[in-house]
Parts: C-alpha cells; structure tokens; sequence
C-alpha cells in the first residue's frame, strides 16, 4: 500500500463545493488502497485579506503576530476539508502544522523547516485515517507559530513526502499544469509534461509563482517525483522530476519575470579590501537575501556598488546601509522599487551559446533598457524597469520559440482548403 501526499491550493478550497470536489479526489486516491496525507493551503484569498486586516490598524505588525494571524487561514481549511471527508464516510483528522511536529526556525513570515516529528500523523496513517496538515506553518523552538512564506504550503507538503518516505507527491492547483510561463500574463505561453528540478527551481525562484521554490529543493534533494495538476479536471499534468539526457536538447524551456525586488546603490565606495564583506555580511546578519550583485571599475579609487533585495526588506536593507555609510567612507545611497527581473531557464544552456546574445537583441529591438544582468549555468536574467515587465516576458516568450503553435495550424488550414 502507498502513501501518497496531496496538497490543494487556495483556489482548490475556496468555496464549499470545492472543497467537496477535494474531498472526493481525496477519498478516491484513498478507495484506491493508499494511504493518504493531505496538505491544504488558505481558502481562496484569505491570507491577503488577512495581512490587509493588520495593516488596516498598523503600518508596522510585529511579525510574530502576523504569523498567528496567518496561520489561522489554514487551519479554517483543514477542519472543513476533514468534515467533507467525513460527510463521504471516511476517517480523517486535521492537524495544524505545530501539532504535527512541524518545527522551524524562528524567522517570522519566512520560517524554514528544520525538522519533523512525523510519529502522530505515522500513528494515524497506521489507523487507517486520511490526515489533512495545515500547510505553510510550523513552531520553532520556543513553541511560536510560524509561517514558510507566501506560498509555503507547497513547502510543507514535500516536505512531508520526503520525510513520510511518500511514493508521489500531487500538487492540486488552478492551471493544468507547469507552463512555459505565466499563462495569465503570456497567452500563447504551453503546457509542459515533464521539466527537470533544476529549471523549476530557477523558475520559481525568478517569479514562477506556480511553485514555492523551497519546496523544489526539498523534492530534488530527497528525489521525490512531483505532479502539478489542476484540481479543475483530470487532465495529465506536468512531472517535476531528475533530468533525463533528452532534457538537454531544449535550450530554453521557460520564462518568468518577477516584480519582487528592488534595487540598491552605494555610490562612491572606497576601493580597498574588506568593503564589500562589510556591506554583506551587515546585510547577511538581517537575514536579508540579495540576489544580483554589481561592482563598477573604480575610478579615481571608488566604485559604484549595485546590489538587488526583496523588495519587502527594501526599508531593511536601506537602513543597513544608511548606517554603514560612514564606517565605509561612502557616498550617497540610491534605491529604485520599480524594476522586474526578467530571466530566461533551461538546462540546454549549459550545452548551447548564443542565449544571452539573443535574449539583449530581443530586449533592444523592443528599446528595452538592461539595468543589470547575471547568469547561471542555466539561466540568463535582466533587470529591467518594471513598467516593461509583461511586454518583455512576451516577445522573449516567442523569440525563444516557446509559444503555443496556433499560428502553425492556422497555416496548415489554409493549405489544405
Ligand atoms: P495555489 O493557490 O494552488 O498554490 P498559486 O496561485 O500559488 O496556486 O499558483 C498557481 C498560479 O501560478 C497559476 O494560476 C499561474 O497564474 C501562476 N504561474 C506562474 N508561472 C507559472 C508557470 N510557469 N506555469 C503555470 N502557472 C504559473
Ligand atoms: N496561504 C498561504 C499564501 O497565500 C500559503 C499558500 O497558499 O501556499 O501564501
Ligand atoms: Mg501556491
């Protein structure tokens, strides 16, 4: 007998009948001989509705309070997918995700997952009971409530079938699947079957909401096979899994542009040895994440340093530097909010050139202005003002040759008529 994780997102649960149409996916995987853990995130759009709420009275909520604040959202979900359960005659129980041995570090609103006490959902699986966990919430140390991060649920859920030792792991969402881009923002954007770790991971990590990028590190460092389906309709799906050679011959397999940063300069830095692990290591005690990273040539003995942070930590991060400012002998510092970046992913890259020439030719030819620029072994990212974000997703999007083939059999009528 398997065991089989699934997790609904938000929209999956959103209205009663939803949640009927989960209850029932779920008992039929379970009528199948598996048994099942389920992990569900927030109903529809409560989560924002409830971070609105506390910045209705504040314009700074203590962290702490926001993650008790937030975790509520899911907890209201598992008891009523846990009754839809029941209505359909089958044993479930709801667990928050502090019951289930769901401990984190103590960093609030972006907790990571150190650790899992799996005894009570292993002791009810062994019962015969569906176990629906609340997802993208934990404690830490000290017992308080903590959240993974916008779109943590998907988090908890490979996490769970890593450590369950699960067979698969379903992630029932509102598209068919994972798509060469957004498909709200790129219409002609196509469904894939199959994408490696590796390019996912970039993706969500550069603004392909579609997956919490925590939960792709989780899957690929534990090997754990993934599905991303719709829970709309019974269509195939895309397989996240360990990339296989024929991977190699498509150079770019996907796209994404994210709003989510912004962008930092420390004009006038002196250029002596130990001012950039100063600044970075400052900005690293705060937990504060940065991203891409530029240092011009130094004229007459100083350089312009250019760094990128989530856009949530901008005040943090300024304040970081502000205050650093003097200790460095530097000269003013420039922020700007308003930039996307821009990226282009797949593991052909690694075997193929000519991807980033292409991609500034694409963005020139659009009179798209590059502001900064860095690459991995597979992948390319701009930054660009953000005013451009969309546009530039779409004409990269089909210079790449990643669109839908409407066009293709439109001709093909024409012939044959
Ligand atoms: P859930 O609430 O089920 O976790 P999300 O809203 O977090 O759902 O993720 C699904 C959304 O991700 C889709 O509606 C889609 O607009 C967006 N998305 C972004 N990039 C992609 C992509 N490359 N493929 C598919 N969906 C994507
Ligand atoms: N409810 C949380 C959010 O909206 C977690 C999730 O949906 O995965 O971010
Ligand atoms: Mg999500």
């Amino acid at each position: 007998m398997g065991l089989i994780v699934q997790k609904f997102g938000g929209t999956s649960v959103a209205s009663a009948e939803r949640i009927k149409a989960a209850a029932k996916r779920i008992t039929d995987t379970y009528k199948a001989g598996n048994k099942v853990i389920v992990v569900v995130s927030a109903r529809g759009e409560t989560t924002d509705e409830l971070i609105n709420l506390a910045y209705e009275l504040t314009d700074s909520p203590s962290k702490r309070e926001l993650d008790v604040l937030m975790s509520t959202g899911e907890q209201i979900s598992i008891a009523l997918v846990a009754m839809a359960i029941h209505a359909l005659g089958y044993p479930a129980v709801s667990f928050t995700g502090g019951q289930v041995g769901i401990i984190t570090d103590s960093y609030h609103t972006k907790a990571r997952i150190k650790n899992i006490n799996a005894d009570r959902i292993q002791k009810e699986l062994d019962t015969g009971t569906i176990v629906i966990v609340a997802g993208f919430q934990g404690i830490d140390a000290n017992e308080n409530i903590t959240t993974l991060g916008r779109g943590g649920s998907d988090t908890t859920a490979v996490a769970l079938a890593a450590i369950m030792k699960a067979e698969r792991c379903d992630i029932f969402t509102d598209v068919d699947g994972i798509y060469t881009a957004d498909p709200r923002k790129v219409p002609l954007a196509r469904k894939l079957d199959k994408i490696s770790y590796d390019e996912i991971l970039e993706l969500a990590s550069l603004g392909a909401q579609v997956m919490h990028s925590r939960s792709i590190e989780f899957a690929k460092k534990y090997n754990v096979p993934l599905f991303v389906r719709s829970s709309f309709n019974d269509n195939e799906g895309t397989l996240i899994c360990k990339e296989v050679k024929e991977m190699e011959d498509i150079v770019v397999s996907g796209a994404a542009v994210s709003k989510d940063d912004a962008k930092i300069t420390i004009r006038a830095v002196p250029d002596v040895p130990g001012q950039a692990a100063k600044i970075f290591h400052e900005i690293a005690k705060r937990n504060i994440n940065v991203d891409m990273i530029i240092q011009n040539a130094s004229i007459e003995g100083r350089a312009d340093v250019t760094f990128t942070v989530p856009r949530n930590d901008l005040q943090l991060a300024l304040d970081t530097v502000e205050r650093l400012k003097e200790e460095l002998g530097a000269g003013e510092v420039l922020y700007d909010s308003k930039i996307a970046k821009l990226s282009v992913v797949g593991i052909g890259m690694r075997s193929h050139c000519g991807v980033a020439e292409k991609m500034f030719r694409v963005l020139a030819d659009e009179k798209i202005n590059i502001q900064m620029i860095s690459t991995s072994e597979i992948k390319i990212s701009c930054v660009i003002d953000d005013a451009h974000a969309d546009r530039a997703l779409r004409v990269v999007h089909t210079a790449f040759g990643l669109d839908k083939v409407v066009k293709e059999k439109e001709e093909e009528k024409v012939v044959h008529v």
